[in-house]
């Protein structure tokens, strides 16, 4: 399981920076569970060292201890501009727990941090933790979050801000930057060690194909083709889709200035650094497919020895034209089951569409739209009801219901079995981000009751929960455009 490469060329072996007389600020208790660590009745963990293993303090709790921490090296595009060599400059994987790798992001300087200070200030560790267990919960793959430990130790950011810690785990934090990295390094062999670990613990499935790269990097597109669609039908947006931050396994990582949509805006930019859109939501699939370019081009010398340079590229510019169909085909599976269509029609791709335009036009909140409908049974759908009011444009908006409620008429089924099918698949609960800075305010005051509350939630964000109905509120608008920059 562990990082398959070796040697003073792909990774460090290093201690974590101690984090001065750290606290909990956050704790996944049901990720801890499956993970075997033992916990008290107020669901933190039995031995006190788990805080300070959380924290970079030292490696070993009675249940486990961590031998070899190391941080990796990795490269990328950033804003689509070569970067060369990045690494893990603020994180350290500790080792494996339970099938998981472990990390410590903010655990200090390595020798990949650069000018950076290998810390990640409370805001930013609070918003990676609530995230990645509220993506979990979503149903969309990404890296968990299992604690997040802070600490009166001082960072200096745009303010004086203090230091946390966020334990994030996944099966692995392989990058198409650490693909690239090799690529241009001309290490073939480095290259091969990365692809056999991928081919032989997460995508078994291609060990017997006709060409197990190949293999690889189609399913590897494939992923990221629906993890995507995935953020897209849930109106998350990532905000910083350099090639580093894209997972070899399809999953959500590296949480920086990310935002849900409130009120839906297709070209909406959440990172105020991204002053050219690049990461705006609607380019999301444009520039995922892209990252996969970059890894075809790095993953081109596997597959050069079978088929020689020229059909080499072909095959893989072959497999990476696939992307956009899968791609749509996604999305539309997602948006189809986000309307309560069962079967497949033409004009279905039309109707989500032109949903999508009279949400944007109008502005209305994107959560909350589908939230709603969900909940209209048939004649709600076609006399008034209460998502009406939200559209300025009513006449386009009755037009559009109408063909809805046509399209559902001819489905079938009955509205029970319609609502619970949408109800299941649109949220009522997203990390909101006046949520999220609610919660990093209070805690910025050492009450980490919001951070607790808000993980308990967004758990459950498919369930009434009626007794947190204020969360699933828009925000107020005073509190709409919160802007985030990479600064972290
Ligand atoms: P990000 O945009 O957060 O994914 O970071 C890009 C690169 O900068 C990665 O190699 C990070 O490890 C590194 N980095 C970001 N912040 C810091 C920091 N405070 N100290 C050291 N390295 C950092
Ligand atoms: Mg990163």
């Amino acid at each position: 399981m562990a990082f398959p490469l070796q040697g003073e060329d792909t990774c460090q072996h290093l201690l974590p920076t101690p984090l001065p007389n750290p606290y909990w600020i956050g704790f996944t208790d049901n990720l801890a569970r499956e993970l075997g660590i033992a916990l008290d009745a107020s669901g933190l963990p039995k031995d006190p060292r788990w805080l300070e293993v959380l924290s970079g303090n030292t490696l070993e709790a009675n249940e486990h201890r961590f031998i070899d921490p190391i941080a990796t090296v990795y490269s990328g595009h950033q804003f689509g501009v070569w970067a060369g060599q990045l690494g893990d400059g603020r994180a350290i994987l500790l080792g494996d727990l339970a099938g998981y790798e472990v990390q410590l992001k903010g655990s200090g300087i390595t020798p990949y941090s650069r000018m950076g200070d290998g810390r990640a200030v409370l805001r930013s560790s609070i918003r990676e933790f609530l995230c990645s267990e509220a993506m979990h919960a979503l149903g969309i793959p990404t890296s968990r979050a299992l604690a997040v430990t802070g600490s009166k130790k001082p960072v200096m950011r745009e303010t004086l801000e203090t230091a946390a810690v966020c334990t994030r785990l996944a099966p692995s934090f392989i990058r198409v930057g650490h693909f690239e990295h090799f690529a241009a390094a001309r290490s073939i062999e480095h290259l091969t060690a990365l692809a056999n670990y991928l081919l032989e613990y997460h995508y078994q499935d291609c060990r017997s194909a006709k060409d197990p790269y190949l293999a690889l990097f189609i399913a590897i597109s494939e992923r990221t083709a629906n993890l995507v669609a995935q953020w897209q039908a849930v109106g998350f947006c990532h905000g910083v889709l350099n090639s580093d931050n894209i997972s070899a396994l399809g999953l959500t990582i590296d949480y920086g200035p990310f935002g849900f949509l409130d009120r839906f805006q297709m070209d909406h930019i959440c990172n105020h650094s991204d002053s050219q859109g690049r990461y705006a939501y609607h380019r999301q699939p444009q520039i995922m497919h892209w990252n996969m370019a970059c890894l075809a081009g790095a993953m081109l010398p596997l597959l050069e020895p079978r088929y020689g340079s020229e059909d080499a590229q072909k095959h893989l510019q072959e497999a990476l034209e696939e992307f956009p169909t899968i791609y749509r085909a996604a999305w539309l599976r997602q948006f189809r089951s986000k309307l309560g269509l069962f079967r497949e029609d033409d004009g279905d791709l039309h109707l989500a569409e032109s949903l999508l335009q009279l949400m944007h036009d109008n502005r209305v909140d994107f959560t909350n739209t589908f939230r709603a409908l969900a909940h209209l049974n048939r004649n709600q759908l076609i006399q008034s009801n209460g998502l009406r009011d939200h559209f300025l444009n009513r006449e386009a908006f009755d037009r559009w219901m109408q063909s809805y409620a046509d399209r559902i008429a001819q489905e079938g089924h009955s509205d029970h079995e319609r609502q619970e099918q949408m109800l299941r698949v649109n949220p009522k609960f997203i990390l909101r981000n006046y949520l999220a800075q609610a919660a990093i305010e209070k805690a910025q005051n050492d009450d980490f009751s919001e951070v607790k509350r808000l993980l308990v939630i967004l758990q459950n964000p498919y369930a009434e929960q009626s007794e947190y109905e204020t969360y699933a509120a828009p925000p107020p608008p005073e509190l709409e455009n919160i802007e985030l920059s990479c600064s972290s």
